[in-house]
């Protein structure tokens, strides 16, 4: 148990401040740590370069002039005389010198500007050891300043110091020769040098790892432990037959994803699996065959999508598969017809149905299965936690698969999806033209018209984003409407223009997107509607407006749009934005069309939450290790974490096994 504020001398009224900011024990007062450090060293004139930080102690030679421009702002300058030289010393916004000496000694704090002159940020009368040396900065707020923060820090610490105990099991502490906690915690608040700092930050980074590893395997454990369902019947052989019929083979990694859900649908434990690959890799195929495997167990199986049109487009290309097989295929989707509806609500509580494609319309409650045996979810980022469980719920014991197409490194991966299974599909089928990128830094479709044109004259398709639907104040972006009505005058009825958006209904969407797949629209303008998995083959074109407001992986599922057919797809990404490190980015997409390399990028750019839309199911959340950077530690701790859960009886290993399960509660799993 960590000490209470009060028990480590803390006044009421500041116990109160940092309760506002959920610090109520030394624990979580010494988990506070600063985001950076000021490092103020003591160095000689001849050493100072115009732009340097300075700090030194000089004497005060004239008497202070303020010049007040305004209520607030005021410019003071004074002379100071150090080592020999004369300086001139400026310092803003600091009026009050009223107690300023001639000849008295002053610390001053500031830039140098060259030729003599120094900006000060801060002068004092105090002793220059008391201000050079490593000042920890921790971000504040209104109330808690960072002198407060510093004070109440160094009275914890003191008041408590002696009670402070290793987590990490005494073997990994010598093994790595890792910090006591208590000296990891002194050097990272009070450091002398910024060795301390790395030295407190090795040890600290290991010990949050190694927790979060831990409640990991304890929560994999727990599910596994707790939930048993009957294993389903199939053949294996049976399911691969299905491939027969195609006329290609799968890949090494679809071959091997297909086994681990095989292995999982005949298991007697609910399989709880992500399968990741980049767009196009054929994610679809492989959940078919688990779906097949349940029907051939006799259970019915559903297959969530996040959009109308997707729902179709599986809907036909499932159908298609399952047709030597007799099973009994269905889409369910909101704008349908009532009566429609109706019927295959009654087939689907009657078991003629094997497996109900839709949207988030067969949540409903009035969906009702007769066995349901597995669900699974297309494009998982797009639901939210509460949708999926609803639709688990619909069933007694479902396995489950979400599919995800943006594939990020494994050890990622099982950071981010915690305690899911995990089946990733890194090869292509060999079959594929990678689309060719090109970044015109241009917002303007003259740049590309010849490409155009051309490509037009083939026959082939054309898509055209924007990353916004209508004129947008706040957004200096292009529009769909604008380009749409511009290009329409163009083209001047020589190809078809079309438009899609989600301010339309699901019918025109549903118009629109059929008269493209057939070719009666030969220009599609459209926002990311498109991004999620829509298949028209014919289509190679993909121009983007204003490519610097998407998400590396948003462009990547983009520019997958085609690479559907057997045609060069060309990507164009267009911008006019000049911001070096929003064109540098960008620049990433022409390097690689790795899909892996890609979410990789953006997640180290934009963090999990926004590319994963993971945020509602609880990515975790580290303060001071950094998933990307700490890779080595990563690993080691997931080692570590198994190691410590098998061997429990040793009592350091027991002792952080038992203080995890205390803190946390194990029974919310972590998706949830
Ligand atoms: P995604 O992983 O993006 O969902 P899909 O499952 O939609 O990709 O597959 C894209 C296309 O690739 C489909 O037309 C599918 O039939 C085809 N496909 C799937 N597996 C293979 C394979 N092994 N070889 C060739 N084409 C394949
Ligand atoms: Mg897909």
């Amino acid at each position: 148990m960590s000490k209470s504020l009060k028990d480590c001398g803390i006044t009421k009224k500041r116990i109160e401040l940092f309760e506002k900011i959920n610090i109520r024990n030394a624990d979580e007062l010494f988990s506070y740590y600063p985001f950076r450090y000021e490092n103020l060293d003591k160095s000689v004139f001849k050493d100072w370069n115009k732009g340097d930080k300075v700090v030194f102690e000089a004497t005060l030679i004239s008497y202070p002039s303020t010049y007040r421009y305004s209520r607030l702002k005021s410019i003071t300058k004074f002379k100071v005389f150090m080592e020999d030289n004369e300086l001139e010393i400026v310092i803003y916004n600091r009026p009050w010198t009223s107690n300023l000496k001639i000849n008295q000694k002053l610390v001053i704090v500031g830039k140098y500007e060259g030729l003599n002159k120094v900006t000060a940020l801060n002068y004092s009368g105090k002793s220059i050891d008391d201000i050079v040396g490593i000042t920890p900065v921790y971000s504040t707020t209104k109330d808690i300043t960072q002198k407060i923060i510093h004070e109440t820090m160094k009275k914890a610490f003191e008041n408590s110091k002696n009670d402070i105990t290793n987590d990490i099991p005494f073997e990994y502490l010598s093994k790595y020769k890792l910090l006591n906690k208590v000296d990891a915690i002194r050097k990272i608040h009070f450091p002398q040098t910024m060795n301390d700092v790395s030295l407190a930050l090795r040890t600290l980074k290991y010990e949050e790892f190694l927790k979060f590893y831990i409640a990991i395997n304890l929560l994999k454990k727990n599910n596994d432990n707790k939930i048993v369902k009957n294993s389903k019947k199939f053949n294996y052989d049976d399911v691969f037959s299905l491939v027969n019929n195609l006329s290609f083979t799968l890949t090494k990694d679809q071959f091997r994803s297909v086994n681990e859900i095989l292995d999982d649908l005949q298991s007697n434990k609910i399989m709880y699996r992500l399968l990741q690959g980049d767009v196009g890799s054929g994610k679809t195929l492989v959940a078919a065959l688990g779906l097949y495997a349940t029907y051939l167990s006799n259970e019915q199986s559903a297959l969530l999508a996040p959009t109308e049109i997707l729902a179709k487009q599986h809907y036909e290309s499932l159908n298609q598969l399952f047709k030597p097989t007799g099973l009994k295929i269905k889409v369910l989707y909101s704008s349908m017809n009532s009566q429609v509806k109706k019927d295959i609500l009654k087939e689907l509580i009657n078991g003629e149905i094997d497996i109900l494609i839709g949207t988030h319309a067969i949540i409903q409650e009035n969906v009702v299965f007769k066995n349901l045996g597995m669900v699974v979810a297309d494009e998982q980022h797009r639901f939210g936690v509460e949708q999926r469980k609803k639709l688990l719920e619909k069933g007694e014991k479902v396995d489950f698969l979400l599919m995800s197409a943006t594939p990020i490194p494994r050890t990622l991966a099982i950071t981010l999806y915690g305690d899911m299974d995990i089946s990733t599909i890194e090869t292509m089928p060999s079959n594929r033209k990678p689309v060719k990128t090109v970044l015109i830094q241009e917002n303007s479709f003259y740049s590309v018209i010849n490409d155009i044109e051309e490509k037009l004259n083939m026959n082939e398709q054309i898509y055209i984003i924007c990353s916004i639907i209508e004129e947008n104040e706040n957004f200096d972006a292009r529009n769909t409407i604008d380009v749409y009505e511009n290009l329409k005058k163009y083209f001047n009825g020589r190809y078809n223009v079309g438009l899609l958006h989600g301010k339309m209904s699901p019918e025109e969407k549903e118009d629109v997107m059929n008269l493209f797949s057939n070719n009666k629209i030969q220009i599609l303008i459209s926002t990311t509607v498109i991004e999620v998995g829509i298949n028209v083959p014919n289509a190679s074109v993909i121009i983007i407006y204003d490519a610097h407001r998407f998400g590396l992986s948003q462009l990547h599922q983009l520019r997958g749009r085609i690479q559907r057919g057997d045609k060069q797809g060309v990507c164009y990404l267009l911008t006019d934005n000049k911001n070096k490190e929003s064109i540098n980015r960008l620049k990433v997409l022409l390097k690689t069309n790795n899909g892996f390399d890609i979410s990789s990028e953006d997640l180290r750019l934009r963090g999990p939450g926004d590319i994963l839309g993971t945020r509602q199911s609880g990515v975790p959340s580290f303060i001071l290790g950094d998933l990307f950077e700490d890779t080595k530690i990563i690993n080691q701790a997931r080692i570590d974490a198994n190691e410590i859960i098998k061997n429990q009886n040793v009592h350091d290993n027991k002792k952080i096994v038992d203080s995890i399960i205390s803190d946390n509660d194990l029974n919310i799993t972590y998706m949830d």
